[in-house]
């Protein structure tokens, strides 16, 4: 059963009766941004579930779908499961998306898709660089002439980065994410930024059930804002999405969602679950200043 939303702020917030100095300030902040960008709650399923099963996924979760419309929501599915989920999403809300796609437009890459295929099938978004793909040999530079390729298709592309625990432990994490974000984004004009959604995924908290803390993950995040206000400018900056992602759940979404510089989620486990999916979607809905 779906919690109701403010019940959901008065269980995380209140302390004592009272809403915490931190939670206060982090909200009014948090509606200060809200002006200028769009929250998004975005589900990764991975490798997970057969047309059939996402089939009967999207049946239950349109059915706990709350009205409000404070966010955007996008599932990106398996690519067999793309036509099943788009088809079921079809008078909804929820936009459907890819997990990867070919840099290359068309031709003899057995085994890949194509952006414009993608649009086809209906996908408006597609996840880049995730750490999994990197991990079986990804580089910077695919990712990057994936994110062109994805920009010239129209989906829009929700770019993946993040450290190691050896990174974090080593104190190079902030060193390491600007390298990734300047080599995922070089060559992107500043008209196309705001068409991109950047997702801050600590590779030791993804699938761990380990979480960055709210104040580690709004740090990389703010970090991130930094690098793409001093490449694209304060506005574009401003405008800018960025996720964080790494084992957010029902239960630490709301205080991450909090944080002034993290506009929404990108989710892994909780995402295949409706109810879990659906709590996340309903703590992204914050107080706008
Ligand atoms: C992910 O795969 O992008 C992810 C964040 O996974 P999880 O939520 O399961 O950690």
């Amino acid at each position: 059963q779906v919690v109701p939303t403010y019940l959901l702020r008065v269980r995380t917030c209140l302390r004592g009766g009272r809403a915490s100095p931190a939670c206060r300030i982090a909200e009014r902040e948090r509606g200060m941004n809200r002006k200028y960008r769009k929250t998004l709650i975005a589900g990764n399923w991975k490798m997970n579930k057969t047309p059939t099963q996402t089939k009967a996924f999207m049946t239950e979760l349109k059915g706990l779908l709350p009205k409000g419309r404070w966010c955007d929501i996008a599932l990106c599915v398996p690519a067999v499961c793309i036509p099943a989920a788009v088809r079921a999403m079809r008078e909804t809300r929820v936009a459907i998306g890819a997990e990867n796609c070919s840099a290359h437009t068309a031709g003899a890459y057995t085994g890949e898709i194509a952006a414009d295929m993608l649009v086809d099938a209906g996908c408006k978004y597609v996840i880049l660089g995730h750490s999994e793909r990197r991990a079986m040999g990804e580089t910077d530079a695919d990712v990057n002439a994936k994110l062109h390729t994805a920009l010239d298709a129209g989906l829009i592309p929700i770019v993946c980065c993040g450290e190691t625990l050896a990174q974090r432990e080593s104190g190079v994490t902030e060193e390491w994410i600007t390298m990734q974000i300047k080599l995922a984004l070089a060559g992107v004009p500043e008209e196309k930024i705001r068409r991109i959604v950047i997702a801050y995924e600590p590779i030791w908290a993804i699938g761990t059930g380990e979480t960055a803390t709210p104040e580690q993950a709004e740090e990389v995040c703010q970090h991130i804002r930094t690098i793409i206000r001093k490449r694209f400018g304060s506005k574009n900056a401003r405008a800018m999405t960025i996720l964080y992602g790494g084992s957010m759940n029902e239960k630490n979404a709301f205080e991450l969602l909090a944080q002034p510089d993290i506009d929404g989620g990108l989710i892994g486990g909780a995402s295949l679950v409706p109810e879990k999916f659906v709590r996340i979607i309903e703590d992204a809905n914050q107080p706008v200043g």
